[in-house]
């Protein structure tokens, strides 16, 4: 029987739900190009307004992976282990995780996302190092698998098609923040990698497309409950997105950051963060008997300089240039800088992170229209951290830009983002809950 996208639309619209053959039906057809972007975006905001039952999730799911084809990695005899990020700002921890597990004895076949609302992407991010292709054929993807262990690469017209047209939609249409399509967009492209195992870091707070512990935990649990659904070892870890993870933000500002962890340096919460997944990640991949052994074994890792020699070798098979990970310099600058100073003596409070990732967008990290051209250079550094002490006229952040008016727009943002009180807040934990698969 045929059936009518129209029909699909307004089923949803009305919200009611939807069959199997309905959703199949719709991804595949979508996927094809047989039916528009206009139709594709009506029934993504219907899905954001009306939801999805938890069968209806793991349908969509299930559909947006078959939608290509699944990478079959059994000839690589090492546990095949991701970690994915529902998104963040500053969130620069692939780089760091990739190499790491990899140099510990795990595959890791990442295939990330550009950059989603005011989230920034690994993608973005990954090809401010001059020369870096994320764009490999499948042959090539299992070849670097091979020689190094990892690759960072993005969906394609053969694996999780139906998430990359979909993605880049959502992106331009406010279709970005609905548990259930995060859930199918996440889960269809790692479980098309042919993983066994699989840890998320589902970011909560003002930087995360979840504002709230629960709604994290929501998202959290379909994701878990699909991956043990498809045979796969899943944990989730809820993690504090209430100001940016490390100090920069912006693409290369981010490489830059990603790699002095590697170099056994860089901000502390950055550092605990990825020991935290690369703890979990080694122990589901059978690396470590516990957590905190995979932990010992990441930071000795991080010590010997294997992760960050592991890291270059990645750039190197990607054709990145390989002088730029030695020597972080040479990475894309911006022509101008302006440090924003803080109008009072106080303790920040809070960072409003969602205005900041706002701000790294409109400076040109990020896209505001479909198309637009990322800029690798531009971002912010941040000089000051919630509960720390800050002086009238001590700078709270340094701007990097490369236009007036975008700086002009994003300024306003940014000076609204620092909150400053008498008084530190209480020191919240950056792992907030963990959320396991039996
Ligand atoms: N990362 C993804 O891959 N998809 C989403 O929807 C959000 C974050």
């Amino acid at each position: 029987m045929n059936i009518s996208a129209l029909d699909v639309i307004r089923k949803k619209r009305d919200g009611n739900e939807l069959s199997p053959a309905e959703i199949d039906s719709f991804i595949r057809g979508y996927t094809r190009g047989e039916i528009s972007d206009a139709q594709a975006a009506a029934w993504l905001m219907a899905v954001v307004l009306r939801g999805l039952t938890r069968r209806e999730t793991a349908d969509l799911t299930d559909a947006m992976l078959h939608s290509g084809d699944v990478l079959d990695l059994s000839a690589l005899s090492a546990p095949k282990v991701d970690k994915h990020s529902t998104g963040g700002v500053g969130d620069k921890t692939s780089f760091v995780l990739a190499p790491l597990a990899a140099a510990g004895g795990l595959i890791v076949p990442m295939i990330s996302g550009r950059g989603l609302g005011h989230t920034g992407g690994t993608l973005d991010k990954y090809e401010a190092i001059p020369g870096v292709s994320v764009n490999l054929t499948l042959p090539r993807f299992r070849q670097v698998l091979e020689t190094c262990g990892c690759a960072i690469v993005g969906a394609t017209a053969e694996i999780a098609p139906a998430d990359r047209k979909l993605y880049a939609l959502r992106n331009v249409t406010g279709t970005v923040e609905s548990p259930f399509l995060i859930c199918a967009s996440i889960m269809s492209k790692k479980l098309a990698e042919g993983i066994d195992a699989l840890v998320l870091d589902v970011k909560s707070g003002s930087g995360s497309f979840m504002k709230h512990d629960e709604d994290a935990a929501h998202v959290a649990n379909l994701m878990v409950e699909t991956g043990r659904r498809m045979g796969k070892k899943t944990v989730a870890l809820i993690t504090d997105m209430d100001q940016p993870l490390g100090c920069n933000v912006g693409n290369a500002l981010e490489v830059e950051e990603a790699i002095s962890v590697l170099r056994g340096r860089g901000p502390e919460d950055l550092r605990q963060l990825c020991l935290e997944l690369a703890g979990w990640m080694f122990h589901l991949g059978s690396r470590a008997d516990s957590v905190e052994e995979g932990k010992r074994l990441g930071a000795d890792l991080i010590g010997s300089g294997k992760a960050f020699d592991r890291f270059r070798q990645m750039v190197a098979l990607q054709g990145g240039e390989v002088a730029v990970v030695d020597d972080t310099n040479l990475l894309p600058k911006a022509q101008y800088k302006l440090d924003i100073s803080s109008p009072q003596t106080g303790y920040i409070t809070s960072i409003q992170c969602e205005a900041i990732g706002k701000a790294s967008v409109i400076l040109g990290a990020g896209r505001e229209s479909e198309g637009d051209a990322v800029d690798p250079a531009v971002g912010l550094v941040l000089h000051k951290t919630v509960a720390q002490p800050v002086k009238a006229g001590e700078p709270l952040c340094t701007v990097h830009y490369n236009s007036q008016s975008c700086l002009d727009r994003a300024r306003p943002l940014i000076e609204q983002s620092f909150q400053i009180g008498d008084a530190p807040p209480e020191p919240r934990p950056i792992v907030r809950r963990v959320i396991a698969g039996s």
